[in-house]
């Protein structure tokens, strides 16, 4: 293309691509990087596909492109899929773009690095001085490979200064140069002398592998936890990698949460080298570098959460995206997508497989099973007969804790009972710091957070008040902050802080270790795993941070505080995420030789949820919960959409939401198998002091919600602080 003119996409939030004009001499193509003006100053761009849009300044006013970026282009597909999610998700097509173009260095060439090596000419110039330290350098290089290394290698090596090294460059015997960093994505190989899969997995691998050679497909691998899912999708990985005509790329999406220690050190250990790996962790550099070897191809196996999904692969050969259920793959703020679905869309666009895989899939993924849009593998059992848990339940209004306890009795025993038998116990409860809400006794005073209608989580371990909606902290006190009177503040309700406290003081001899996201680092959550691992810890108390993916053979105990946690509260998957998580949980039980039992503490033991749990009737769980979908056109069926307005003014919240009323589009074609619920107060009425309101869209099996949604919202002028969003298939109600 060497138009006079250029449609350029900015990572910003403009409705589209704004033209600027080519200047001669310059050659351009779509997906080029470039640097171009933008007001007083320069921004960066992607030259973006000619569209319909007639773009009406003239060309003699057009601003000229400064600068072509020498980074590879962003390739067609790539482009589509930016394109693709805007319109789906009704946000600006620069929003994307954004998420893209997230490590500004990757943009530059690689800068090269200084090595040193042995000049061919080894005599001695005139004057020149032998000395211990020089010989340490000239013993090194001797030694190394291509009698060459990095500068800073070989002073470290040699245990000298630079200046020794600077001293032998000067009289000639040894050179500098440059060099391009390599070899640092190396491409893995699976170990497999040690390792056959079994019958199942082997015929779910094959399939998958036949399935990989018809471009665009999904398959979900469908089996319970510890059945060998990971190792089927590495296996299929493998077979890529070594495939001469397979020069693609492929991508491993997981939970940002799994990407901490386990899975990686399995991936290393049986594959020998480490993956590149994407997550929000990375310092800048590694980012750089890791977005420029995706970008050139050199990275050919790429693992990170929903963010990976946006990088700039070079020729994408298959995508697995493990946990597909996992709710943290819908990003809810900023641009809201839901991460699973547009990597199937990526797949689609970039005509390769993608292959979901989940002990407990989401129903929109069972529907596409059941409807044969997905293909799916099942893997029946767990590797090597190790046999589910055995769960039961405790129904806490007959067995009930002591006051100010969660323990029941039956669960107490159960833990001494591991305690004796040298194995271990995971206590599970869903909530964060020490106790959701704290009180006086005196006054009655709740604490609540100022700017959220929301209480104030007590973390006692860090002595504070947090508001789990905003972040707002504040010290905790021993004396109430409104009446005065001393120790007059009680704490209300369990999180994992206070059931932990209540483990040490009823099992003191125990080895008690708690973990929740808040008090740790990813790295401290390595640390913990570890020790678990070595046996260094009786009893594990946590949160979810612990329910993922670990694989702990001593483990035989799982007892959930409050399984009811998560039951209630408005949201349309309420069963259905309860039933994964604890779910999930429990498979943390008995996964090596010991069969696992797991304990579900609750005041609703005939609740479908609890039922489906205690038969182990997954399928049957999840058929009553289809048809109840399918009556009310509910996801996966109908289509959800919410319209969510916030604004600190109330009034003028509320005004504005009478006139959105009012502007719904009426016409019957607009609106056929389309409904509007609200606007209601949001769950949550106010956050970071905005008032809240919710609309929420359904339409009908079939219906696309976009269209009405655009030509209702069309002109809209927002004032002030009031902000306007648009959250297609939402997942969070609050
Ligand atoms: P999932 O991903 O379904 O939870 P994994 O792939 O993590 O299951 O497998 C569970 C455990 O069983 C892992 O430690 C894994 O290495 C082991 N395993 C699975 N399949 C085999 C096999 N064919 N041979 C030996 N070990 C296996
Ligand atoms: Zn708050």
């Amino acid at each position: 293309m060497n138009d006079t003119r250029v449609p350029i996409l900015l990572p910003l939030p403009f409705p589209g691509p704004f033209d600027y004009a080519v200047p001669e001499g310059t050659f351009v193509e779509p997906g080029n990087v470039v640097r171009v003006p933008l007001g007083p100053r320069t921004a960066l761009g992607v030259v973006w596909d000619a569209s319909d849009s007639a773009n009406t300044v003239d060309s003699s006013k057009l601003k000229p492109i400064n600068q072509v970026l020498p980074t590879r282009p962003l390739p067609e597909f790539h482009r589509k899929f930016i394109d693709w999610v805007a319109r789906y998700n009704l946000c600006a097509p620069g929003a994307v773009l954004r998420m893209s173009l997230t490590a500004p260095e990757g943009l530059l060439p690689p800068s090269s690095e200084r090595w040193v090596r042995l000049a061919p000419d080894q005599t001695p110039p005139t004057g020149y001085r032998t000395t211990p330290a020089r010989t340490k350098i000239i013993n090194a290089l001797s030694n190394a490979p291509e009698q060459a290394m990095r500068r800073k290698a070989v002073v470290d090596a040699a245990g000298t200064s630079t200046s020794v090294l600077d001293g032998l460059i000067k009289s000639g015997l040894v050179e500098a140069f440059e060099r391009r960093p390599q070899g640092r994505w190396p491409v893995p190989k699976l170990r497999r002398e040690t390792f056959s899969l079994n019958d199942a997995q082997q015929d779910a691998a094959d399939h998958l592998v036949e399935a990989l050679r018809d471009g665009f497909s999904v398959s979900l691998i469908d089996g319970v936890t510890g059945s060998g899912k990971t190792e089927v999708y590495f296996d299929v990985i493998d077979r890529l990698l070594a495939d001469p005509d397979h020069k693609g790329q492929i991508l491993v999406m997981l939970p940002e949460i799994a990407l901490t220690g386990q899975w990686l050190s399995r991936f290393k250990q049986r594959f020998g080298c480490a993956p590149a790996l994407w997550h929000s962790d990375l310092t800048p550099k590694m980012r750089s570098e890791t977005w420029r070897a995706v970008s050139e191809g050199e990275a050919r196996v790429v693992v990170g959460a929903r963010s990976a999904l946006y990088l700039p692969f070079r020729d994408l050969g298959l995508i697995v995206l493990d946990e597909e259920h996992d709710g943290s793959f819908k990003q809810d703020e900023g641009v809201t997508y839901q991460a699973r679905d547009m990597a199937v869309v990526r797949a689609n666009i970039a005509k390769c497989p993608i292959v979901l895989a989940s002990a407990t899939p989401s129903l929109e993924t069972v529907l596409n099973t059941l409807e044969g849009r997905y293909k799916r593998m099942i893997l029946p059992s767990r590797h090597g007969g190790a046999v589910l848990p055995d769960v039961s339940l405790i129904n806490l209004r007959e067995d009930r804790p002591e006051r100010g306890s969660w323990l029941s009795p039956a669960l107490i025993a159960a833990v001494e009972q591991r305690l004796e038998a040298g194995q271990q116990t995971l206590l599970f409860l869903n909530r964060r710091g020490y106790a959701p809400l704290t009180l006086c006794n005196a006054c009655g005073h709740r604490y609540k957070c100022p700017s959220c209608d929301s209480w104030l989580t007590e973390h006692r371990l860090a002595r504070r008040l947090v508001c789990h909606h905003c972040g707002f902290q504040t010290k905790a006190t021993t004396s109430c902050t409104v009446c005065g009177e001393e120790d007059s503040l009680v704490a209300c309700g369990p999180g994992v802080e206070r059931v932990g406290e209540e483990a040490m003081r009823r099992f003191p001899h125990a080895r008690i270790a708690i973990g929740s996201s808040d008090t740790m680092q990813r790295s401290s959550v390595r640390d913990m795993i570890e020790a678990v691992e070595r046996g260094d810890v009786d009893i594990l108390v946590g949160t979810q941070i612990l329910a993922k993916g670990y694989h702990f053979p001593n483990l035989t105990l799982v007892g959930v505080v409050d399984a009811d946690l998560s039951l209630y509260g408005g949201d349309v998957r309420a069963g259905e995420k309860t039933f994964q998580l604890l779910h999930q949980v429990a498979g943390r039980a008995g996964r090596g030789e010991i069969r696992g039992e797991v304990m579900l503490q609750t005041h609703e033991p005939d609740h479908p949820v609890m039922q489906a749990l205690i038969s182990d009737d997954r399928d049957a769980f999840y058929e009553t919960e289809l048809a109840q979908r399918e009556m009310m056109a509910l996801p996966p069926y109908g289509r959800l959409a919410a319209v969510v307005i916030s604004d600190p003014e109330e009034d003028r919240l509320d005004t504005f939401c009478r006139d959105l009323v009012q502007r719904q589009p009426r016409n019957d074609e607009d609106i056929q198998g389309i409904k509007v619920f609200g606007p209601a107060a949001a769950p949550i009425s106010v956050i970071r002091g905005r008032h809240r309101r919710r609309f929420l869209v359904r339409g009908t099996p079939g219906v696309r919600l976009q269209p009405f949604i655009t030509k209702w919202l069309k002109g809209i002028k927002t004032p002030g602080a009031l902000r306007l969003t648009v959250d297609i298939d939402p997942y969070s109600f609050l």
